[in-house]
């Protein structure tokens, strides 16, 4: 369907130079383009980003080592990239309302290492939420350093609100007198209580750290209330919601800035990578203006359609809804499990993933449940109708296909949504 003429239009003018120097490569990011442009996209921590944040991901400041901050850096050259970096760092701190913010971290991962190397050493005892009930890897899960490396406790959601058990977060810190206690995840449907953290954060001394990775964008965009406010740090990822250059910043109080800074570099990174933080820049740009305004607010609206919906079809949505942009979804009703609702909707031409429910039966690479997300087709500029419309095709695709791409309803689905696609195309032509 792509030509190398349309990649040239999000791929920048150099892109034919490219396919012929490496055509095996050049296809590749043809085809990519294509990819996404041919499914819906429901991955709740996707999005596509504009052509400004590719070009500026393009370009020759990828060329340049800058260890350091802007005005003490540890090479020569680097008074174009501190510019770069001071905008991106200023507008970070207008975007939030936040006395301070490091727009180095590579990932939302790497900012988390550094909140960690900031405030605790090995051994320290931190909470957080379990994996199982949405939290993330980087909370202290087995098998990441988190794990490895501290004392991790972990609370979960309340049985009957399927929402974050506060009495349980509460009780406890105190039995385990946590150095952080962590608020954030990456499957929370619910919008969560930052003035209780912050009051049993308060209560036993602890450092109250946000990961806001997943929902950053919507407080970009004030469609839900800021954790800036009250948390002590809020890490998070640029290319969640918030529609920027894949990576990860950090913001902060005036008090946390230079252990934050000293934590990111040289603690726990070299150089930054600078195309990637002056891409971070013109994001932030974007995000204060009205019109992303709107698309967080959609995010939502479209949010709360699909999981409605989803939930008429018996595919029930955890907490009963949603506050933000994903919801997460229980197909025990319905006799599918995670796995094959994933492998149906694939076939079908619909992108989304397994997910664990909480208290689920099934093992995590199975699971009872998927996850889904509006951030990219409310960047194509679907609305509520078409939520609904999509929510009907997932439950035809999770109960009425059997993972095939031949399967003749598979068929029909595909054809529907290349219907939609065509009305509401992703990276259009010009
Ligand atoms: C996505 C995510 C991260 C990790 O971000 P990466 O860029 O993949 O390293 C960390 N925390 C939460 C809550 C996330 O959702």
């Amino acid at each position: 369907m792509s030509t190398p003429v349309t990649a040239d239009t999000y791929y920048g003018p150099s892109f034919a130079a490219l396919l012929e120097q490496d055509p095996a490569i050049g296809e590749i990011l043809v085809s990519e383009l294509d990819r996404q442009r041919t499914g819906i996209q429901l991955i709740a921590s996707e999005n596509q980003t504009s052509p400004a944040v590719l070009t500026a991901l393009g370009s020759t400041l990828s060329n340049k080592y800058a260890e350091g901050y802007p005005g003490a850096r540890y090479y020569g050259g680097c008074a174009e990239v501190d510019k770069a970096e001071n905008l991106a760092i200023e507008r970070a701190k207008e975007l939030f309302g936040a006395d301070h913010a490091n727009v180095q971290p590579h990932s939302g991962a790497s900012a988390n290492q550094a909140v960690y190397g900031a405030f605790t050493k090995p051994g320290d005892t931190i909470l957080a939420m379990s994996l199982d009930h949405g939290g993330h890897l980087t909370h202290g899960f087995k098998v990441s350093f988190s794990g490895k490396w501290f004392n991790a406790v972990h609370y979960g959601v309340n049985k009957d609100t399927e929402d974050i058990d506060y009495d349980q977060v509460e009780a406890l810190a105190k039995e385990h007198r946590p150095k952080i206690i962590l608020a954030g995840g990456s499957a929370i449907p619910r919008l969560i209580d930052f003035e209780r953290f912050r009051a049993i954060a308060d209560e036993v001394g602890a450092i109250f750290w946000v990961d806001a990775a997943h929902f950053i964008g919507l407080v970009a965009g004030q469609a839900i209330p800021s954790p800036v406010p009250h948390a002590d740090v809020v890490s998070f990822t640029t290319h969640k919601v918030l529609r920027g250059p894949r990576g990860g910043a950090i913001v902060c109080k005036a008090e946390h800035a230079s252990k934050i800074d000293r934590a990111v570099f040289p603690m726990m990174q070299g150089g930054p990578l600078m195309h990637a933080v002056a891409a971070k820049a013109v994001n932030f740009a974007e995000c204060a203006t009205q019109e992303y305004r709107d698309y967080a607010a959609r995010v939502i609206a479209n949010a709360a359609a699909l999981a409605d919906r989803l939930g008429t079809h018996g595919i029930r949505p955890i907490t009963g809804g949603t506050d933000t942009h994903l919801s997460l979804h229980d197909l025990q009703g319905v006799g599918v499990t995670g796995i094959d609702a994933e492998k149906r909707c694939d076939a079908a031409g619909i992108v989304l993933n397994k997910n664990a429910i909480p208290f689920d039966p099934e093992k995590p690479n199975v699971a009872s449940g998927i996850r889904v997300g509006s951030p990219s087709v409310t960047t194509q500029g679907m609305g509520t109708e078409q939520m609904e419309q999509i929510g009907d095709l997932i439950a035809r695709a999770v109960t009425e296909t059997d993972g095939t791409p031949e399967h003749p309803v598979a068929r029909e689905i595909r054809d529907s949504i290349g219907e939609l696609l065509t009305a509401f195309p992703a990276y259009p032509a010009p």
